[in-house]
């Protein structure tokens, strides 16, 4: 129950990203690892105080490694905690640059190192007592994480993510100068916990006993907590884990270079590797999660640019007869309308109507009538496409024409061929008082290239056009009339 509490809490932060779960596959690899340095531990622990060959280098390599992995480790958390803003992830990310840092006045007050007695003001237990601050640093590190996961469950504002950052790095270095001069200056004054390459003492001072107790403290804490259920946490559980081992070893071992002292520091390069494997793991995911969720982003936004198109298509067509609605028209006449201008070219528009259409409802039926605006707007249509026009239905059975860059005789000519093809179509019209066919009237207004067009406007353009549409009615139907210019049959 109360890890399930704790997870709640956790899931809360911007980390979820972060916080993968471990898979099976995952779970396996780190209890295999955990139970191969557990059993390594164990086999060489009877054999733990035999003295091996003092390797020189080995000191320093396992350094260097231990160094650039702690370091690493730290800065990859740094940046997780920059990316969730989790104060936890920064207290794990301070508490590796701790034991990233601590290792280097250790190796430099290591005797025998890089001089007899070491070198930074080294006393004769200075370097112990660093060992004794790193090992019992890094469990202490890891529950002031746990700690701190109590205290801020929530991320920060993007804006403290810095000013915590260097509270954090500020502390650890302040830290870690005490404890530098608490070792260095105050050699002499600290317990004796080394005598003569001997550290047995480290036990009977009690010292090494507390530091091996924060480790199981810290074992204990994170497997209770965590359970292990991520793929960090899981890691950092092996982490603990590894350093507890190492510390049981190096104080059962009880002198510098024994077997028990040498796998010691094996089963510290396990602890500081093992994070460093879990954070890459995490981010490798992320890239996959990253490039799945970019591939999904391009295929969702060329679908919605489809579905776009169609329905900005659909939103400009009449549903009867395909040809461009009235919303459609309007725009158009007022792009035209300021194209004209810019280009001082010419403009016309048309407005067709056909003729006796009520008579012909009546008499054919109002599908027939349907029929009939279908075959009129197609009409239309195929002869205005050719010169660049548009065609639209302008409401009922009338419709509007434009006619961009073309002057008063080009629209006239226009209209009379689109009126021609719709009676040559020779669609009967038993009704009509006028024609055995279907005909329509053409009205139709030109704005030449010499005129003032300050005053111009869609509207003023649409009732000229209507006016001498009605004039066309009013002639006789079936005829055109454009700018005062009437062309009957
Ligand atoms: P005219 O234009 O020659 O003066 O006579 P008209 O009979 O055509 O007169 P008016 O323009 O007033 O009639 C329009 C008719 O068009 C009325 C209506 O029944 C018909 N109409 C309008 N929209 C549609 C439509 O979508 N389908 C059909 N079938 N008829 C329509
Ligand atoms: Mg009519
Ligand atoms: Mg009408």
């Amino acid at each position: 129950m109360k890890g399930t509490k704790w997870m709640n809490r956790r899931e809360k932060y911007v980390t979820q990203l972060l916080n993968i779960p471990a898979s099976l596959r995952q779970k396996k690899i780190a209890w295999a690892a955990a139970l191969f340095i557990f059993l390594a531990t164990v086999a060489v622990l009877p054999f733990g105080t035999r003295m091996l060959p003092e390797v020189k280098p080995f000191l320093p390599m396992f350094v260097s490694w231990f160094i650039f992995g702690d370091l690493m480790t730290s800065y990859l958390l740094f940046i997780q905690y920059r990316a969730s803003k989790s104060i936890p992830q920064l207290v794990l990310a301070c508490s590796y640059l701790f034991t990233g840092f601590i290792i280097i006045p250790h190796i430099l007050t290591f005797p025998g190192v890089f001089s007899d007695t070491g070198l930074i003001g080294a006393g004769d237990q200075s370097a112990v007592w660093l060992w004794v601050f790193w090992h019992g640093g890094f469990p202490a590190g890891v529950m002031l994480y746990l700690l701190s996961d109590v205290f801020f469950t929530k991320s920060i504002k993007p804006q403290m993510i810095f000013r915590f950052g260097v509270y954090g790095v500020g502390i650890t270095v302040a830290v870690l100068a005490t404890i530098y001069v608490l070792v260095t200056l105050g050699n002499d004054l600290l317990p004796r916990i080394i005598q003569k390459g001997n550290y047995r003492i480290l036990i009977t001072s009690g010292v090494g006993p507390v530091v091996w107790l924060l480790n199981l403290l810290a074992l204990f804490l994170m497997i209770r907590i965590h359970k292990a259920r991520d793929v960090l946490n899981l890691w950092l559980t092996v982490a603990v884990f590894a350093s507890l081992l190492d510390v049981t070893l190096t104080l059962f071992a009880g002198e510098r270079y024994s077997l028990g002292w040498y796998v010691a520091r094996v089963n510290s390069l396990v602890a500081t590797t093992a994070v460093i494997f879990s954070i890459s793991y995490e981010i490798n995911r992320l890239y996959v999660r990253l490039a799945d969720q970019q591939d999904q982003l391009v295929d969702s936004q060329a679908r919605l640019t489809r579905v776009n198109d169609q329905l900005m298509l659909l939103s400009s067509l009449d549903g009867l007869t395909g040809i461009a609605n009235r919303r459609h028209f309007d725009e158009r006449l007022l792009q035209e309308l300021e194209l004209a201008g810019i280009r001082k070219s010419p403009l016309s528009l048309l407005m067709l109507d056909v003729d006796h259409f009520k008579a012909y409802n009546d008499y054919y039926g109002h599908l027939g009538g349907d029929a009939v605006l279908q075959r009129v707007a197609q009409s239309i249509h195929s002869a205005v496409e050719l010169v660049g026009g548009m065609v639209a239905r302008y409401g009922g059975e009338e419709f509007a024409v434009i006619l961009p860059g073309k002057d008063h005789r080009e629209a006239l000519n226009m209209a009379e061929q689109i009126r021609r093809m719709v009676e040559g179509q020779h669609i009967p019209h038993a009704a009509s008082k006028g024609s055995p066919w279907i005909t329509i009237s053409v009205g139709g207004y030109t704005m030449d290239r010499d005129e003032s067009r300050t005053e111009m406007t869609a509207n003023l353009m649409i009732t000229l056009a209507d006016q001498a549409l009605y004039q066309a009615k009013e002639g006789g139907r079936n005829r055109t009339m454009v700018n005062d210019i009437l062309v009957a049959v």
